[in-house]
Formats: C-alpha cells, sequence, structure tokens
C-alpha cells in the first residue's frame, strides 16, 4: 500500500532537482520534489560563481541575490606573474547559492510541482510496474509510488547506485572560506595554478571591496595533503594571499566535485541529473549550468515518458542521448584539457601563462572565451601554438583532444 502517487518525483531540492522538477510540471506531469534538508540550497556546497548562460538556461534573470557582476580573470601563474583577461561584457555573477536555489524552486512550484522538504528517500523499489520510493519525512516513513525518479541528489546521491546507474568514480576534493580580503577589483576573478594546487586550482572570487571566497580544489590522487590542509599552505606562503587575505574566517565549507561522466543516465523509471550523473565542467568544476541544461531535458523527457505510460529504460534512453548531443562532446574535451593541465609542472605554467599574455592570443581568449564551451577557446589556440617549445607537447594533446570526439 502506498502513500501517494505521482507521474514524477525529483530526489533533491539543488538547481538539478529544481529544474527538472519545473520542466515535468510544465510538460503536464503531477510532480512532486523532496529535499531531505529543512531549506533548500542549504549548506551550501559552492562559490557561487555562475555564467551569465546559466541564468539564461534557467530563464531567470539576476536578482538580489547576485552580488557582484563580474567581467574578466586575474591568471596567476606560479612564478607570480599575471595575465588579465576579459572585457566590458559581464560573464559571470557572483551569487548567493542559497537564495538563488531557492529562487529556482519558487519557479518550480510555480510551474506546479509539489514540493516536500525534510523528506529523504532512503529507499528505491519496484511494484506493479511503477516505482516506489521510500521516504522519511518529519519522522514518518512513507512511501511514494511513480512512473519516474528524477535523482538528482547531488555527488553522493543514493538512487542511481539504488537502480544500478552506479556512481561517479573520480571525485576532486575542495574547501573554500569566506574572508576580509583586499580585493583589487571586484569584477574579476582571480585564479592561481601550479603545483601548490595539484591537480586543480585555486580562486579568489569578491563578494564585495573587503570580503572574497578564497578556495582551492585539488586531485586527491596528486597529492598526500587534503584540500584543507593544502589551502592553509597556499595562505601562509602565496605572496598574493599573504597581502591580501586576512587570517581567520567567517565561513567555510568542504565539498566534492565529479569528474566526468556517468556511462548511462537512464534506466527502467529512473535518470539521474546534475552532480548525480557527472555533469560538471572538468575545467572549471562548475556544476550549476551543466546541470540545470541537462535537468531540464530529464523534467521533459520523465513528464513524456510517464504520460505516455512507457517509463522502460528504452522510452528514458531519450534523456541520455538528448543531453550527450547538447554537452557531450564538451565535457569529453574538458576532461582531457583536465588531464593534459594535470600532467604541466610550473615551469610548464609560467610559459603557458606567458602564452596566453602574448596580445593575439589575449584577443583570441577574450573574443572566443567561454567559461561554458572552452572547446571552441581551445580550436582557435590551436593555431597560434604552432611553433612555441611548450607546445611540441601540447599541441598535439590540444589537438588529440578536440579531434577524437
Ligand atoms: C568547493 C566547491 C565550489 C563550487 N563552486 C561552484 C561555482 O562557483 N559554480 C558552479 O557552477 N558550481 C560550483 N560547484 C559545483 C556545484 O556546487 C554543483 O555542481 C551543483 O550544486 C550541483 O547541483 P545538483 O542540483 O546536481 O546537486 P546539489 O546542489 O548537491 O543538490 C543535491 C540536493 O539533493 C539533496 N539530497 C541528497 N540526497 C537526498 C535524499 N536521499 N533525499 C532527499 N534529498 C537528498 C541534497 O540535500 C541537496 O540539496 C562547486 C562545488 C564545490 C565542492
Amino acid at each position: 500500500m502506498t502513500d501517494f502517487s505521482y507521474d514524477v518525483v525529483v530526489v533533491g531540492g539543488g538547481p538539478a532537482g529544481t529544474m527538472s522538477a519545473r520542466y515535468a510540471a510544465m510538460g503536464g506531469a503531477r510532480t512532486l520534489l523532496i529535499e531531505e534538508h529543512r531549506a533548500a540550497g542549504s549548506p551550501v556546497q559552492c562559490t557561487g560563481l555562475v555564467s551569465s548562460k546559466t541564468l539564461d538556461v534557467c530563464g531567470i534573470k539576476p536578482g538580489p541575490w547576485v552580488y557582484q557582476e563580474v567581467t574578466g580573470a586575474h591568471i596567476f601563474a606560479p612564478d607570480g606573474s599575471s595575465i588579465s583577461i576579459g572585457g566590458e561584457k559581464v560573464r559571470a555573477y557572483v551569487v548567493d547559492r542559497k537564495m538563488f536555489d531557492r529562487h529556482l524552486l519558487a519557479q518550480a512550484a510555480a510551474a506546479g510541482a509539489e514540493v516536500l522538504i525534510g523528506t529523504k528517500a532512503v529507499g528505491l523499489g519496484d511494484a506493479e510496474g511503477k516505482k516506489v520510493l521510500e521516504v522519511i519525512s518529519g519522522g514518518r516513513k512513507m512511501r511514494i509510488k511513480t512512473g519516474v525518479v528524477i535523482g538528482a541528489d547531488g555527488v553522493q546521491g543514493s538512487i542511481a547506485r539504488w537502480s544500478g546507474l552506479g556512481q561517479v568514480r573520480k571525485l576532486l576534493s575542495g574547501v573554500q572560506i569566506e574572508t576580509a580580503y583586499d580585493v583589487a577589483d571586484t569584477d574579476h576573478v582571480e585564479v592561481f595554478v601550479g603545483s601548490e594546487v595539484p591537480g586543480f586550482f585555486a580562486w579568489v572570487v569578491p563578494v564585495n571591496d573587503n570580503t572574497a571566497r578564497v578556495g582551492l580544489c585539488i586531485d586527491p590522487a596528486r597529492t598526500q595533503l587534503s584540500a584543507y590542509e593544502h589551502l592553509m599552505q597556499f595562505l601562509d606562503s602565496n605572496p598574493r594571499m599573504k597581502e591580501r587575505a586576512a587570517r581567520g574566517c567567517s565561513d567555510m565549507l568542504v565539498g566534492c566535485i565529479p569528474l566526468g561522466p556517468q556511462s548511462c543516465t537512464a534506466g527502467d523509471g529512473v535518470l539521474i541529473t546534475g552532480d548525480a550523473a557527472g555533469q560538471v565542467k572538468p575545467t572549471s568544476g562548475g556544476g550549476v549550468y551543466m546541470g540545470a541544461l541537462c535537468a531540464k531535458i530529464a523534467g521533459e523527457v520523465a513528464a513524456k515518458a510517464a504520460l505516455s505510460g512507457d517509463t522502460s529504460a528504452g522510452a528514458l534512453m531519450e534523456y541520455d542521448r538528448r543531453w550527450r548531443e547538447a554537452v557531450g562532446r564538451e565535457l569529453a574535451v574538458g576532461m582531457r584539457i583536465h588531464k593534459v593541465f594535470g600532467r604541466l609542472g610550473d615551469e610548464d605554467f609560467n610559459e603557458l601563462i606567458r602564452f596566453f599574455g602574448e596580445p593575439e592570443v589575449l584577443e583570441l581568449i577574450n573574443t572566443y572565451g567561454d567559461i561554458d564551451h572552452p572547446s571552441i577557446l581551445i580550436g582557435k589556440l590551436l593555431a597560434k601554438a604552432k611553433g612555441k617549445k611548450l607546445f611540441g607537447m601540447f599541441r598535439v594533446a590540444l589537438k588529440a583532444m578536440v579531434s577524437r570526439e
């Protein structure tokens, strides 16, 4: 005996969950979204830097949850030299992720999705050709029958595992503090590459004139130290941090970033989306854009399948095909860029930043640079890299990255 029945149930109230619930409801499906925490968007595990395209995908305009408009970035090489990229155009926003997520949740509810917060999925089974989700809500165990379950339950999500779709295998480890910082330009983020951040990069994202989110992400396979230990070292030894960052912080977050998409994201009566499906840019670790874009498709396909009565894996594979058509190549290229960058030493990075700083190259970056689609810029850079010492090795790798898909 089940307590409730829906066409589509979405597990997770992050950007992927709220977007899929919104689009499932817009597709005419009776939709329920559940979120285990008592408030959507909390606890925050994000820097809150989202591209302007992310807002377009989410169909929203900048609101009171935007702290800063970002027009460019200062990128620092291991030797302390730097280049500045960007221009006049607003390319990204620094947002309050908690408020951003709540805004998206309100949009899902406005589209007709029912929302149950403080409700945790604890099991998934089958009965009479439907999925049966076991949840605990307000201390009470309930069973919810549904045509399709969408697992938008994040990087540690259970829905994929329970339905045999596996789990994201490779994870990066991230940590960030919000602290007093002597911000040089509130419309620029700062990025630091090199051996002090093995396998990824460190960042400073301005919140206002004198506060910033300072964090880093590392590849645990490349270091014995934790992300937190690396951040402490970075704050203690990087000359810019010594000069501008205050000791102590007002907020700290830790979290994981999945690297590489799941090989299959649809099963009988189940779809997975967002971090749960590894739909995260391997070059920046940003998951809101990709997650929202793929989740939209998940909502549409789930509604169509549930209303047609065919929720088989065969029918739901439309989602897997469509999201790979939309961003599969970008993710694959991003993975290759990530691998190549992971092999570079400090000297290579110094040379690379010098190369990026050449006027013609800088112009290419400023014209074609796209945080969500770096493959376009990579293609343009290939020609320019010709003849450079570093690019004897690097160019071959870059070319392989782009051409193999
Ligand atoms: C340090 C760090 C910094 C980052 N910075 C950025 C950034 O600046 N820009 C960017 O685009 N991305 C960033 N990311 C990545 C971004 O936070 C994620 O990609 C994004 O939140 C994924 O959205 P999602 O909806 O898939 O998952 P989540 O946002 O993780 O949401 C999943 C939701 O599911 C809920 N849930 C889980 N299990 C259950 C269950 N059993 N029952 C009910 N609910 C459940 C969780 O409570 C959670 O609310 C960062 C990540 C880290 C770790």
